[in-house]
């Protein structure tokens, strides 16, 4: 190995010399945008934001920071939620952002895959697929912005999950990097082999520890034309429950997304869009956004009004819209996409990303946001999310007014609150967002010994100098010494 190590201005040179300018960025304010996190509440910095154009690229690059001593963050498109893409050691760590590898290399509409770089934006991707007459049902707020190989490395989830499953399962291969510089080509299309382990599924939800993902072949399903969106109106979080198990099987699995939110989500989305029309009058204890879709000879649209015409005379639903446009359908789903918004403006706030059992979930909400008003009484709980998916999103938000430091204050009192109810209802941490280092404290304290032990194994096995997002899911430092 040559050791090429110095000042970092040498180490910029180095890089630029052994890569070429292109490919190495350098200037701080060119770097800030891969630096900073999506809610622009964590700014950091880099030895250099290096973007390859090619998987060969990528080698290059993994060969250059070894040489150097410099540990690599890699990074899709920077929307993850708990800071697993951007550095935390400024001075030893490289940003590796794929945004450059972004070439659709086929979609087969017979065999319903397509093969696509790492760097491809969700959306673009869904597009391209789309012209084709194919879905790709991954969705979420961010898929403007969040590539594929980020999606792929979170294991991403979003409203259709309940249908389709998380990203796991709808990957099909994967192209990686290793830290050591050679290339896993796992890039099959096959829907079936059992050939041995699936070593694919060592890097789905990694979070770029383990390899850098420079393509993924996924799984197509035909494109739902038809599509019946509808906000409910109920009684409460339990009878949302109720309503979705009745939705399973009176839909016949055809259901797509099914998201809880509470009364406050209307006054949030107007803080953040005051001209967004909200359809239904009356202010009501809970709401569900409801999508239910298919292709080919299924009439969604009286499946729609049959399923409605049963809650409501069950008293289940006590008010609701069914969207008649694309407009309209798309001016529901700002509702939820707003309330996000909203939260942001309002400064600082604590946002969790909890899953516990379906049949638990309505117990959780409303035992963790009594912890919550007990413990911070000048505090309003927002909890929302992917009821199917016992998926929910409680955030905590701060009295308006209050100072950075007080928000921080009251920031880290609502976590510990909130996941000691976590934890007595078994539930998850982190349902879909990943551990980054924003939850590495939280996720090691409830670590096993045992599932530590696999954990450290794999990485030394697979990155045994710590080249790969050092600090990200958890500290192996002291177990590799
Ligand atoms: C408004 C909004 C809504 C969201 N909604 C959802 C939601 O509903 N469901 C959900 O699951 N998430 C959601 N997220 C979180 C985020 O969008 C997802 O985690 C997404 O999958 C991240 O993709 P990305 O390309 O932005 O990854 P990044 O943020 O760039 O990176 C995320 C992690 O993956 C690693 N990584 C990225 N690319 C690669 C690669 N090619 N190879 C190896 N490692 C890599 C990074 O090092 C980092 O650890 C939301 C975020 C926002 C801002």
């Amino acid at each position: 190995m040559t050791d090429l190590s110095g000042s970092i201005a040498e180490q910029r040179l180095s890089l630029c010399a052994v890569l070429g300018e292109d490919l190495v960025l350098t200037n701080s304010e060119d770097m800030l945008q891969y630096c900073r996190d999506w809610h622009g509440d964590v700014t950091s910095g880099a030895i250099a934001v290096i973007r390859p154009r090619s998987t060969e690229d990528v080698q290059a690059a993994v060969k250059a920071c070894r040489d150097l001593g410099l540990k690599i963050v890699p990074q899709g498109g920077n929307t993850g939620l708990v800071l697993g893409g951007i550095p935390d050691d400024p001075e030893r760590q490289v940003v590796l952002s794929l945004e450059r590898m972004n070439r659709i290399r086929n979609i087969d509409s017979d065999d319903f895959s397509a093969v696509v770089d790492a760097g491809c934006v969700l959306a673009e991707l869904k597009d391209a697929i789309a012209e084709k007459g194919m879905f790709f049902p991954l969705a979420l707020g961010a898929q403007g912005s969040c590539r594929i190989g980020g999606n792929v490395s979170t294991n991403a989830g979003g409203i259709n999950v309940l249908r389709y499953g998380m990203t796991r399962e709808l990957v099909l291969g994967l192209e990686v990097v290793l830290p050591d510089g050679s290339v896993f080509d796992g890039l099959s299309t096959l829907r079936k082999d059992n050939r041995g382990l699936d070593l694919k599924q060592l890097f789905i939800g990694a979070e770029g520890t383990l390899g850098i993902i420079t393509a993924v072949s996924v799984k197509l399903t035909p494109y739902p034309d038809n599509v019946a969106t509808a906000l409910l109106a109920l009684n409460s979080l339990d009878d949302a429950i109720t309503l979705y198990r009745r939705a399973r099987r009176d839909c016949c699995d055809l259901m797509s997304a099914f998201e809880f939110m509470p009364p406050l989500a209307f006054t949030l989305a107007r803080e953040a869009m005051p001209d967004l029309q909200i359809p239904l009058s009356g202010d009501y204890p809970a709401y569900v956004l409801m999508e239910i879709s298919g292709s080919g000879l299924v009439d969604i649209d009286d499946l729609m009004h049959r399923f409605l015409e049963g809650v409501m005379a069950d008293e289940l639903v006590v008010d609701g819209t069914i969207a008649t446009s694309q407009a309209q359908a798309r001016n529901l789903w700002l509702i939820r996409e707003g309330m996000n918004e909203g939260q942001a403006k309002r400064g600082a706030h604590m946002r969790t990303d909890i899953s516990v059992s379906l049949s638990q979930l309505a117990a959780f909400v409303v035992d963790a946001e009594a912890a919550v008003s007990e413990a911070l009484p000048d505090c309003i709980s927002v909890s929302y999310g992917h009821v199917g998916d016992g998926n929910v999103h409680l955030n905590v938000l701060p009295p308006n007014g209050a100072t950075i430091e007080e928000r921080h204050e009251r920031i880290y009192k609502a976590k510990k609150v909130v996941n000691v109810v976590v934890d007595k209802y078994n539930g998850s941490i982190s349902a879909e967002h990943g551990i980054g280092r924003l939850k590495r404290e939280d996720f090691e304290e409830r670590l096993s010994d045992t599932k530590r032990g696999l954990l450290v194994a794999i990485k030394k096995a697979l990155d045994p100098d710590l080249l790969l997002n050092p600090h990200c899911q958890i500290d192996l430092g002291a177990d590799i010494r």
